[in-house]
């Protein structure tokens, strides 16, 4: 680091890029002209992390936990990065799902200040200027939202900041990756939510959102300008209605070095999900017949790398497409519908219509389920019984989110298949007993795989995210699976091991970079070694 860019006095104890709070050395004091705005007590990082983390302990809610971590992220970044790491499983579901989702939910009422950049349609021709304004030039890595679909909740148009800022919290916790290179940014283009657009606190646009040619010509600007401005970033998409997630998906990832974590991060820990199945049961993907409740961004984005996973092991795509089935709110995807969305098409069988699940459930008769439609107890005591029946062992993926939403739970996925379920979900759920055995049901929780891609990306300066990247990474993850984890009927390993496999996705990642001739740094001797040396480990560097 440059201490030339290390502000002195007050504002460095403002600025939560160098700030150390109580943690400045005497010396450093002096020399930054900040030794009368501190108590006289030097404090290590660890010491501040208990100070902090006792006080969050006090506070009564989780959205108070929530306002209390951002205001440690508005302070002071390392120590925020630091609690973090430190405190992981503890940490997520306040930064992240679902405590995010209240805290977006109430944006506006407890808004205090912008953790990123906000542009807005009303600033159309000036976003290079904008995205300029950013507190650091070296960003790494942008999380993109509009806001219209956070999390389950529907269009909560500005308020979806928490949304990329609590992402990339999880990047820097689970991977490394340093806080200060990363930057969230919400595109404001209006919010059909009548509810904010009554409220006089609202503090987004107040009008309809723009669609059609003027919605694209601001987002084809924004894209411009995060390659002017930040010609080495990765950027994310996150949390865009279908409408639109799908085609800026397909415009732009092989345009710039960008993905989209609804449809392909959760398609990739879902592949490894099966993957580690099929390591569990002995079987190969390509013998899989496979049938999806709902066809959303979740559902068909985790058919798409089903399809390219088979194609990998030999099996051409148009006929991994016939082993993947999908039923959505119209019933069985099949050829004799009309108007179907493109991103269902490459789905739709030649097979009679059928109005619902359970009719498809048992016409298909298929060794998987998964369930992607946010529509809880759908797998019911008949659907699991007759998976139960039609296979030794079924695999049931009850993957929506939050736990109330699961289309089963872990209890009833074990018990009405007699404890042969190979089960997995998208939100926890507690262990569940049957019998003598007691089963530790995984969680095929995204945030196991995009932070290591990411890391993986950028390490390496990858020019684009091409798809075999999200396959190289389901395998990484499946392996990193042990036999111990398996005999729990767990399908993810430990999240207590999640920096050891972000590392260990990272280098599948930057390898095939290489082999693709994507990477435009010099390839290292040791690869491993060189973007573990990536990582952020957070420590207070000496500025004295
Ligand atoms: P989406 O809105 O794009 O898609 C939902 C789909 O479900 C649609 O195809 C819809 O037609 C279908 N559906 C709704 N009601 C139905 C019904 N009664 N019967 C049949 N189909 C029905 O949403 P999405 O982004 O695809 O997400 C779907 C779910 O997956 C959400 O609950 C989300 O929380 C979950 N999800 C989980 C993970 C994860 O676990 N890692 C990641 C992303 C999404």
């Amino acid at each position: 680091m440059n201490t030339k860019d290390i502000p002195s006095g007050a504002e460095l104890l403002q600025s939560h890029i160098f700030n150390k709070g109580t943690a400045f050395t005497p010396e450093e004091r002096q020399k930054f002209k900040i030794d009368a705005l501190l108590p006289p007590c030097v404090n290590t990082i660890e010491e501040q992390a208990e100070r902090f983390m006792s006080l969050f302990h006090e506070k009564p809610t989780n959205i108070e936990k929530y306002a209390f971590i951002t205001s440690l992220l508005e302070l002071n970044l390392t120590l925020y990065t630091r609690v973090l790491v430190d405190n992981l499983e503890e940490m997520m579901p306040i930064v992240y799902t679902p405590t995010v989702g209240d805290a977006c939910m109430q944006y506006s009422h407890i808004y205090r200040k912008p953790q990123g950049i906000f542009l807005n349609a009303n600033q159309k021709g000036r976003f290079v200027e904008l995205l300029a304004q950013w507190e650091t030039k070296d960003v790494r890595v942008i999380v993109v939202t509009d806001g219209e679909r956070i999390l389950g909740l529907g269009d909560l148009g500005a308020q979806g900041m928490g949304i990329p800022v609590g992402k990339l919290s999880l990047y820097a916790a689970c991977a490394g990756i340093n806080l200060q290179n990363c930057l969230p940014i919400t595109i404001d283009v209006g919010t059909n939510n009548t509810e904010f657009l009554n409220d006089p606190r609202y503090i987004g646009l107040k009008q309809p959102r723009i669609r059609g040619e003027a919605y694209d010509a601001l987002l084809e600007e924004f894209v411009t300008a995060v390659e002017t401005v930040f010609p080495d970033v990765l950027l994310q998409f996150e949390d865009f209605a279908n409408i639109n997630a799908f085609p800026l998906l397909n415009r732009y990832r092989d345009r710039l070095c960008s993905f989209n974590d609804d449809i392909q991060g959760t398609a990739c820990v879902s592949l490894a999900g099966l993957q580690a199945a099929m390591r569990m049961k002995n079987e190969s993907i390509t013998d899989q017949t496979i049938l999806f409740l709902g066809a959303g961004s979740a559902g068909t984005g985790i058919g798409e790398l089903i399809v390219s996973a088979m194609a990998a092991e030999g099996l051409p795509k148009e006929e991994g497409y016939t082993r993947c089935w999908f039923v959505d709110s119209k019933g069985l995807i099949v050829k004799s519908r009309d108007n179907l969305a493109d991103h269902k098409l490459p789905f739709a069988s030649e097979h009679e219509y059928l109005p619902d699940f359970k009719s498809a459930l048992h016409s298909l008769k298929p060794t998987m389920i998964v369930g992607v439609s946010g529509q809880p107890g759908v797998f019911d005591q008949e659907v699991l019984a007759a998976m139960a029946e039609y296979n030794e062992r079924p695999v049931i993926f009850a993957l929506s989110n939050p736990t109330s939403k699961a289309e089963c739970t872990a209890h009833d996925a074990y018990t009405w298949t007699e404890g042969r379920a190979i089960f997995a979900s998208g939100s926890p759920f507690d262990p569940v007993t049957i019998g003598d055995r007691t089963f530790l049901p995984g969680q095929g929780n995204n945030a196991y795989v995009f932070p290591g891609i990411g890391l993986g990306v950028i390490a390496v300066k990858a020019s684009r995210v091409p798809e075999e990247m999200f396959l190289v990474a389901a395998k990484a993850l499946a392996e990193q699976t042990s036999n111990e984890d398996f005999a729990v009927g767990r399908l993810y390993p430990s999240w207590q091991q999640i920096r050891e496999i972000s590392l260990n996705i990272a280098v599948a990642v930057a390898e095939l970079a290489y082999e693709k001739d994507l990477a435009r740094v010099p390839r290292p001797d040791d690869l491993k070694a060189f973007v573990q040396s990536q990582m952020f480990t957070p420590e207070y560097e000496d500025y004295a």
